[in-house]
């Protein structure tokens, strides 16, 4: 398998609440992580504070955001464009977040996300995950059918810019994060969805897990769970556990 640089990514959701807060979270991460240079930092505040974080970001610091609309301008009220972020160093986009599927996002309008991301340059990571398990694995369906028409519209020239993140609904905000056995059975079945989908070119998609992880299970979930990066929550909002959970991973050979 071709060899990708791993990946961390912060999800900060809704916060902090202030841009000072904001800033001091950011700047202690970067300067905590300023020598790990095996493993990719992208963190993800919510959007008003995109701007005023753009001077923070480096090469490996990289701000992402957490969603983006797919038309470039015009009457959308309340929305942001992916072109309008590329202005401000935006180097990656969440798309189709669970939190968002909850409130409505469909897979219609998820297809177009990663179309006009990857389109501007920028990366789209999408998530991916079941809402529960069955005995009879009919969640694999759910994840494949989710990778395929999420990546519809976009061809293997766009490979380097997609980046799938499994992450179990059940876990995302939850108290316990899935086993690292688990989490490798599914890296194995994105991986031949994508390989089925893009040939060898697709072995460029990093998959990443999320779900409640933390420092302390960082280590096992990234190492045996055989994936290319973590996406983090509740726990990028602590500077000193999420440059923890970094560690763990850059600690791993490339
Ligand atoms: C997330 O927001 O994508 C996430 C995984 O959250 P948490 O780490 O808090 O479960």
């Amino acid at each position: 398998m071709k060899k990708v640089k791993k990946m961390v990514v912060g999800n900060w959701k809704m916060n902090p609440q202030t841009l000072l807060e904001a800033k001091k979270l950011a700047l202690a991460v970067k300067l905590s992580t300023r020598l790990m240079r095996k493993t990719q930092i992208v963190f993800c505040p919510p959007i008003v504070y995109v701007s005023p974080l753009a001077p923070v970001a480096t090469n490996n610091f990289i701000l992402g955001c957490q969603d983006a609309f797919y038309e470039p301008s015009g009457s959308f009220t309340g929305e942001v464009s992916v072109t309008q972020l590329h202005q401000f160093k935006v180097g990656f986009v969440i798309v189709g977040h669970s939190e968002r599927r909850k409130k409505g996002e469909t897979e219609e309008t998820i297809t177009k996300k990663v179309k006009a991301t990857v389109a501007q340059g920028l990366t789209a990571i999408v998530c991916v995950g079941e809402d529960k398990r069955d005995a009879s694995g009919e969640y694999l369906g759910h994840i494949k059918d989710q990778i395929l028409s999420a990546l519809k519209d976009t061809t293997k020239k766009y490979v380097d810019h997609i980046v799938i993140a499994y992450e179990p609904v059940w876990a995302v905000g939850g108290a316990k994060a899935m086993g690292s056995r688990e989490v490798h059975e599914m890296a194995i079945f994105i991986r031949k969805v994508l390989r089925d989908l893009y040939g060898v070119a697709g072995d460029s998609i990093r998959i990443l897990y999320g779900g409640a992880v933390n420092p302390t299970n960082a280590p096992e979930i990234i190492s045996s769970g055989f994936i290319q990066g973590l996406l983090v929550g509740r726990e990028s909002l602590k500077a000193k556990s999420f440059v923890d959970i970094i560690k763990s991973v850059d600690a791993l050979p490339l």
